[in-house]
């Protein structure tokens, strides 16, 4: 056990970010470099060691986290990175980008503030990767078998590297130009860094992982005549369907989708474009949407130099307090102040937009909203709250409805869907078609990062476990029916 007094004597801290300022002023990620360095041993002394250790369980991926936080407690940063490696392949990106919810399961966060355990997590990988830790672990024999994974978001490589460390030859197909899916080219720059992409790209590379960009299942290759040539599939592909918002007015030049104006900041980062051609700069803009894809608008088009930004939320605001309906260990929905927040912007809850207003050119200049009421579960307009925000771009962020329908990928494979229009699969991840399997956004609906690495591990189980006729020993954490747990 860590420190048996560290909760006693030890308050929470946790990384500190840079002035509002000089953030804006560039792209990089928020924090301030090396912060956690000289706090972290003693905040990982908070932890109890509970005999229940209850935050495992918030955890999607199970992740060891007092084993690990001993570990950091005594310094002992390759045995930490050990133990966080033992159930989670890509620990950079949940420390840097999770939610969480292990937090909120902390048994110390019943009358404390909760152990700091993904600032831990994150401290941990990142001192691996400078001491040489993390080095490519390629399997002892090969199987002789092959598998296709089509996606290359946190599902799809996570997957992939359970099951080339299993030995099979694995490649994975990606329609974008660049492998790491919402990774890459949903999550802005200044959340996450894509250098940490890339040097998982290159460990994996080196492991035998193979990659193909810019090819798509369904359109480029026919996805029955792919799975002729594996012996397996895994289906990563997300879920990728933008929900739109059909009022009048719509049409008006200056309406995105998030996923059409957040890719693009991110290829300027990439050096791809010198601007964006949806550029939030000089412009009043118009978030649609409360949740984290919004709050990445917000910070996108501050760095832009926005002129003013304002995020819309229909549902009312949260509390900054558990209620009676999320007690301890569940994960709450509490009032979140980002980054992205800290930065500027106002927030308008409990609110609806009715329509849009243009100028002569079609371009898109005020936004019509109405106050709602949504104690019936429904909304219900305010007569009388209708007014207008000037809105010179607008980005429609409001989640997703599911995988991609429309390249031919589900109506070749002809899968079955479930009642949220998912990929069915079974407690395999098997879907309806034999050896063919699905994980991450794809099968479970958009969730979260921490989520597609769990069913990327656990859909590998599952296909070691056909491709071989036994019992697996890679490890993995969930099943679909552990949906009961989703956050
Ligand atoms: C803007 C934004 C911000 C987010 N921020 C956070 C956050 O801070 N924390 C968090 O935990 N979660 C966050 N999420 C959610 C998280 O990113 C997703 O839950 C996660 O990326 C899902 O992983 P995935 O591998 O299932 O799918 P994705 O990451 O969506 O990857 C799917 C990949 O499949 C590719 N593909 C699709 N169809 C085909 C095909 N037919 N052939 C070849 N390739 C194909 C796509 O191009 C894509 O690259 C965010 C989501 C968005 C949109
Ligand atoms: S992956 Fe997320 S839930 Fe799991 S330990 Fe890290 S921060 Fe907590």
């Amino acid at each position: 056990m860590a420190d048996p007094k560290g909760f006693l004597t030890t308050d929470r801290e946790v990384a500190e970010t840079r002035p509002v300022e000089e953030r804006v002023q560039d792209w990089n990620e928020v924090y301030k470099p090396g912060s956690l360095l000289p706090i972290i041993s003693k905040q990982a002394s908070r932890c109890m060691d509970c005999g229940i250790p209850f935050c495992h369980n918030g955890c999607p991926l199970g992740n060891l986290i007092p084993e690990w936080n001993d570990y950091a407690y005594r310094n002992d940063w390759t045995a930490a990175s050990e133990r966080l490696h033992a159930t989670n392949n890509f620990p950079e990106f949940t420390g840097r980008l999770c939610p969480a919810p292990c937090e909120s399961a902390c048994v110390l966060g019943i009358n404390q503030p909760p152990v700091t355990i993904k600032n831990v997590e994150v401290s941990i990988i990142d001192k691996a990767w400078d001491s040489g830790d993390v080095t490519p672990q390629p399997p002892e024999r090969l199987s002789g078998k092959t598998v296709a994974v089509i996606g290359s978001g946190p599902a799809g490589l996570a997957a992939a590297q359970q099951l080339t460390r299993a030995g099979h030859t694995v490649a994975v197909y990606e329609r974008a130009d660049r492998i790491g899916g919402l990774l890459r080219y949903g999550i802005p720059e200044f959340k996450m860094e894509k250098r940490h992409i890339n040097r998982r790209i290159e460990q994996m590379r080196a492991e035998g992982t193979k990659f193909r960009t810019e090819v798509e299942i369904g359109r480029d290759i026919d996805a029955k005549k792919l799975r002729k040539r594996y012996d397996a599939v895994v289906v990563a592909a997300g879920s990728t369907t933008s929900r739109d918002l059909p009022v009048p007015g719509r049409e008006l030049n200056g309406i995105h989708f998030a996923m059409e104006y957040l890719p693009l900041a991110n290829k300027v980062q990439e050096g791809d474009l010198t601007v964006s051609p949806i550029s939030a700069e000089g412009k009043h803009v118009v978030v649609i949407g409360g949740g984290d894809t919004g709050a990445d608008c917000v910070g996108t088009a501050h760095r832009q130099g926005a002129a003013s930004v304002t995020q819309l939320e229909i549902m009312p605001k949260p509390g900054e307090e558990r209620n009676a309906n999320q007690p301890w260990p569940t994960f709450p929905m509490l009032y979140k102040v980002t980054s992205a927040h800290e930065e500027g912007g106002e927030r308008v809850y409990s609110v609806n937009t009715t329509h849009f207003e243009g100028d002569e050119d079609g371009n898109v200049q005020w936004l019509h909203l109405v106050e709602v009421d949504m104690s019936g579960g429904r909304p219900e307009p305010k007569p009388g709250t209708e007014r207008k925000i000037p809105a010179q771009l607008v980005t429609l962020a409001m989640g997703f409805t599911g995988i991609d329908k429309t390249n031919g990928l589900v109506e070749q494979f002809a899968f079955g869907l479930d009642e949220r229009g998912n990929v069915a699969r079974d407690a395999d991840y098997m879907t309806d078609v034999d050896g063919v399997f699905v994980a991450g956004d794809a099968g479970r609906g958009q969730s979260l990062i921490v989520w597609a690495i769990a069913e990327g591990r656990s859909a590998a189980k599952g296909v070691d476990r056909y491709l071989t006729g036994v019992n697996s020993a890679l490890p993995a954490p969930v099943r679909p029916t552990d949906r009961a747990l989703t956050v």
